[in-house]
């Protein structure tokens, strides 16, 4: 009889230490870092996420995995859409921001690493991203609309933050009770959200 094997798939939740660290860069691609760029789009879309950093499987380096469609109003595509939602579901290595626009907007976010619980963010509209692929070519271009909001949360990831941490005091209250919750149940689970598949 053939069995296929199964995998296990982690995501750290709120409260894991983790999660609270600032990552540190990539040095070179390695095999290693390719197998956890793999890892990465494997448990984004199984936990079936448009974005995962790698602190929230446990791996404390400047790695980020997206699968973010792009605007569908093809008048507000940002050059960053046209040249990288194509290109998904895909891993950037060390992103940063190089700058970010004066103008900003509020949108609902919501987290694989604070499951089922969302609030709205106010954040740049548009971001100039730079950052490497794994095949070494450098990115760098203006990243605006969903795209731009899902790079600035998971760079904020890199960097110890999570989106709850950015709330107005009107919404954290709202998510207060939640997400102690959330604090509470990970802390007896080893801040940690299984899948076997
Ligand atoms: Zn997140």
């Amino acid at each position: 009889m053939l069995f296929r094997s199964k995998k296990r798939y982690e995501v750290r939740t709120a409260g894991d230490e983790v999660l609270k660290e600032k990552a540190l860069p990539v040095p070179a691609i390695t095999p290693e870092i390719r197998e956890l760029a793999q890892r990465m789009i494997e448990s984004m879309q199984i936990f079936d996420g448009i974005g995962l950093a790698a602190p929230q499987i446990g791996v404390s380096l400047r790695v980020v995995a997206l699968d973010v469609p792009a605007a569908e109003d093809a008048a507000k595509l940002t050059q960053g859409e046209l040249e990288l939602c194509p290109q998904m579901p895909l891993v950037v290595v060390n992103p940063e921001i190089l700058f970010a626009s004066p103008e900003v907007g509020e949108r609902e976010e919501g987290c694989l690493s604070v499951p089922d619980i969302y609030a709205p963010v106010t954040r740049p509209l548009r971001v100039m991203l730079r950052a490497q692929t794994l095949d070494g070519r450098l990115i760098e271009c203006e990243c605006g609309n969903l795209l731009g909001r899902c790079i600035q949360h998971e760079l904020d990831h890199l960097d110890g933050i999570l989106f709850v941490d950015r709330l107005t005091q009107e919404a954290a209250a709202e998510v207060a009770r939640p997400l102690n919750q959330l604090l509470h149940y990970g802390s007896k689970h080893n801040f940690k959200r299984v899948k076997i598949k």
